[in-house]
Order: structure tokens, then sequence, then C-alpha cells
């Protein structure tokens, strides 16, 4: 293959080891692809033991790079319970990490610019299965695509961070600074994997997150979120004794009115505060354009066709960017329901309660002035030959846990890029092969220009 067809910024006079570094990761692209396929064939769904299966099969390729070494654990529940900003803190029936561990490769480095590269082996189901066009396990390529359950979101990232490794020490060069290689269970569904590294002591100066931001864009924070249940009461009666009755669907769709109200009042209030929330571009990470979306996602209401419906709860999810903190939105959220229960007698003598359960993800920003960012974003023009769009999501991943300061852990400067693709977590999901091999090499350039290496 040649360079030019992955590399257009090798044209522009690069510097002799970039060269060297790029067309390596190009010899590698074969073995890449075929590494990306094996990971995709383990069907890893976040608490099964399929994740410690393909966990194997990252390990495995870790220990063919030399100087690699492998630290591989269970993460112990408790504790990943105990720390403050687990997302998910109400997991204990049963939940455990057997089978399932984290597994860190790690080269040893004395200067004090290091960095973690991270990514999640876990992937969400794949369902409904009639929806895809061929298994989601197969890892079949086809228009430069590679298919699968994970294939973008991120086992293709995996590929890239690893193989951004192998190539520079294929090259002969070893980092200055230490390197972190962290594969890690469960992102999708809480992040004790990569809280797991945090509490077992692994930091850096800088980390990188492997999400699938595509090769041209670079992303800088993620908006925060919350989940609420609304519940009220009506008062059932049978139907021929309707007005009689409090109809709760009714009751239920004035508050649901009022948080629609309240949905459009944040948006408006925050709007060109958080510019990068509003830069669009291509890719599954792109939001449109608010950190603040407010949806409820389910709306239940009575038990009987035959019967006033005498309760209804709602469930729903806020999202807020960093300036705002959990607690105001909750208590924002909370007035707002009250207000308009105030409105209307039956409610305001019955009021709905407003509970927070499950997620609470918080949200991070990072300047573009940054100096980890500065040095992604430059590897970056200088593998594509030109500039990525820098800009957050309003989606979560790990990355928060290293940007954001908990007691001693975090407060590391964070860039999430990885290559780019579609449908994560829709039917036939796929990465383009081009931006594998592409971030792979923008990944070396980081590394070499971060840490060091000679
Ligand atoms: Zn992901």
């Amino acid at each position: 293959m040649k360079s030019r067809t992955f590399y257009p910024g090798l044209t522009k006079k690069p510097e002799e080891k970039d060269r060297k570094i790029l067309r390596r990761i190009e010899e590698n692209a074969g073995d890449e692809f075929a590494f990306l396929r094996d990971l995709i064939k383990v069907p890893s769904l976040p608490g099964t033991r399929a994740e410690g299966q393909a966990q194997r099969v990252v390990r495995n390729k870790l220990q063919q790079i030399a100087g690699v070494a492998i630290d591989e654990w269970e993460p112990d529940l408790r504790a990943i319970n105990r720390y403050r900003y687990h997302p998910i803190r109400e997991r204990t029936d049963g939940w455990n990490y057997d089978g399932r561990p984290v597994v860190v490769g790690m080269m040893d480095g004395s200067s004090e610019r290091s960095l973690i590269l991270n990514a999640h082996i876990d992937v969400v189901s794949p369902e409904p299965l009639s929806a895809w066009t061929t298994s989601p396990w197969d890892a079949g390529t086809s228009g430069g695509k590679m298919f699968g359950r994970g294939a973008n979101d991120t086992k293709g990232g995996l590929a890239s961070i690893i193989y951004a490794v192998k190539s520079l020490v294929e090259c002969g060069l070893r980092p200055k600074g230490r390197v972190i290689i962290e594969s890690v269970p469960e992102e999708e569904f809480g992040g004790g994997g990569t809280i797991a590294t945090l509490l077992k002591g692994y930091t850096a100066s800088a980390a990188l997150v492997a999400e699938p931001s595509g090769v041209g864009n670079l992303c800088l924070g993620s908006g925060g979120s919350r989940f609420f249940k609304i519940r009220l009461l009506g008062r059932s009666e049978a139907p021929q004794a309707y007005r009689r009755g409090v109809d709760a669907i009714e009751m239920g769709y004035r508050i649901y009115a009022a948080l629609v109200k309240f949905n459009l009042g944040r948006e408006r209030r925050l709007r060109g505060k958080h510019p990068s929330f509003e830069r669009k571009g291509e890719g599954v990470m792109f939001g449109d354009g608010r950190p603040t979306n407010l949806v409820v996602g389910r709306f239940s209401a009575g038990d009987f066709p035959a019967k006033v419906p005498g309760w209804a709860t709602m469930e729903g999810r806020i999202g807020f960017p960093v300036g705002e903190s959990g607690d105001e939105i909750r208590k924002d959220l909370a007035d707002a329901v009250l207000e308009a229960a105030a409105e209307l007698p039956w409610l305001s003598a019955h009021p709905p309660t407003v509970d927070w359960f499950n997620a609470q993800r918080e949200p991070y920003e990072l300047s573009p002035s940054e100096p980890f960012i500065q040095t992604v974003r430059s590897c970056i023009h200088r593998t594509l030959g030109r500039p990525p769009t820098t800009f957050s999501t309003p989606s979560s991943s790990d990355a928060v846990f290293f940007a954001n300061r908990v007691g001693k852990f975090g407060g590391v400067p964070v860039a999430v890029y990885g290559p780019g693709g579609g449908n994560a977590h829709g039917p036939d999901e796929f990465v383009y092969l081009s931006e594998i091999i592409q971030t792979t090499g923008a990944i070396a350039l980081t590394l070499k220009d971060w840490c060091g290496f000679n």
C-alpha cells in the first residue's frame, strides 16, 4: 500500500522519524486488522465472562511488544462503590468482576511526561439481531469498513492504541516517559474498569481515551447527566365515575409539559456559552449542539384498561455542562416540577416526588490551549495534513475519570481521539479501516512527542 493512501501529511516534508513510524504502521496494517477482527469475534457484553475472553486476546497481543510489562487484576467491587463519582452506585446484587479483569500494559520511563492510553473492551447488546445484515460477531469487511458490534465503539480505538505502541517499539524506539496501555471492562455500564485503574494508582501527566471521535476530530469535553424519576398520584375510579377520579395521565402530561418548557429555558440560557458543544461535525460523538438536553425516556401510568389511572411515573435524563453542578440541576428540576404542580389543586395537595437514581455523570471541558491538547493537535495535523476540529460531546465516557479531580485521583488532561465509523450501539456498526491506520499514526506521533521516544 502506498503511504499516500493513509497519510496525506506525509507529502509535506515530514521529519525522518515521523516518516519511519508511519511507514511501519502501514506495514502492520494487515496484522492490525486481523487483531481487530479477533477482538470483534468475542461478544464482550458487560457483566459476562466474554469480557475476560476478549481481555485475553488483548493480553496476548501486549505480550508480543518488547518491553511491555503486563498487570492484570479483577477489580474490587466494594472499593469501586466507594469512589465518590462512580456513576452507578446501586450495584450490589450479585454484580462482580470474576473473570472480568482489567489488563494494563506498561513501559517504564523516567521523564515526567507520561501517557495513559485507554480504551474499553466491553460492547453494548446487539439486539435486535434481526436488524443486522450479518452476525454482529462476524467482523466481515467490505467497502473499506469492518463491521461488527464494538468495531467502532471501541475495539477499533483499542487496536489503534496498541498498534501505536507496537509500531514505535518495532522502529527500535523506547519511551523516556512511562507509557500505560489500559484495556478496561464495563465502560458502557458505569466505568468500573477505569476507576479500578485509578484506585490501583495508575496515573500519568496526560491521557488519551480512544473513543470514536473520528480521525479528523479531537474531543475536549463531555456533558454531565443525572437520571430522575418523578412519581405522582391521581385517584382511581371505575370508568362510569370518571369525573370523580383524578386521571394521573393527564396530571403527568401537565408535568411533562413543564419539563419541556424547563428544558427550552435552559437551552436558551446556555446557548453560546459552551461553543465546543455547538461545533458541527461528522461522527457518532457529535450532539445536536446542546449539553443540556432533557429527555423523558419512560412514561408509565395505570394498570388496567377500565380504570382511571391512579398513578404515573416518568423517568428521564437531564444533561449539563461544566459550570453547573449536579446538585443545582437537581434543585432546579425539582423546583420546576413543584411549580407546575402548585398550579393544579389536586397536585398542590398531593405533590409529585422527584428522585435521582442510577447514572450520575460529571461533565468536564478542557481548554484547547492545554499543552497536551496542542501536542495531539499537531500530531493529527502532521498525519492528515490538516488540523483537527475540536469539539465537546454531550455523551459521557471514561475520560471524565481522568479529567476531574476527585480526592487524589484525576486532574489529568485527557484527549478523546479514535477511529470513526458509524452505527455505534446500532445495527451494522462499522469502523473505517483507513481511520484505524490514520489514528494509529496520530497516536504514535503523540506518544513520541509527549513522552519522548529515542
Ligand atoms: Zn465507547
